[in-house]
């Protein structure tokens, strides 16, 4: 599932905004909202950190699910996505994993969903990503059958299971 993104492409980003969906674009935006919160001076070495971060979101019928690889998504980006949705009573819940670690926001957030849901409640669900998932991360979502918009197969550091 899934389709696949060359990021070596030279049109790599006008074809990764072509391929978004509606939970992409949420993901992309509690990323830009907690990147503009988190840091401060907007020059050009700070202005690259926002590609290492990675937000993921999906919907159940509950509510809306975020986790982000740095796990800082705060109160204050929450109350800001609710205005860019215009819906002020969606319940939105945030992952937070005790430990530091390096898992990616997707598998974050499927751990989460693991330990709330059935895996025959969340078949079928969509998760959203801020950027195309990595080669790891896809062969798990697609073994519980999560649908995702776009993935690349670049070379991935430091991956961990969720
Ligand atoms: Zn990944």
């Amino acid at each position: 599932m899934g389709r696949f993104i060359n990021r070596k492409d030279p049109d790599y980003h006008s074809r990764a905004l072509e391929l978004k969906t509606d939970a992409d674009l949420v993901a992309s935006i509690v990323l830009a909202l907690n990147f503009t919160r988190r840091i401060k001076s907007q020059v050009k070495s700070t202005q690259g950190l926002i590609q290492n971060d990675c937000v993921a979101a999906c919907f159940t019928p509950e509510g809306l699910w975020l986790a982000a690889n740095s796990q800082s998504i705060r109160e204050p980006e929450v109350a800001h996505l609710r205005e860019e949705l215009c819906d002020h009573e969606m319940d939105i819940y945030t992952v937070v994993n005790g430990k530091k670690n390096v898992m990616h926001a997707e598998m974050q957030l499927l751990h989460e969903l693991l330990s709330e849901y059935t895996a025959d409640d969340i078949r079928g669900l969509e998760m959203g990503v801020s950027k195309p998932c990595c080669t790891p991360c896809r062969e798990e979502l697609d073994k519980f059958g999560i649908r995702y918009s776009a993935y690349h197969n670049d070379k991935v550091v430091n991956w961990q299971k969720p």
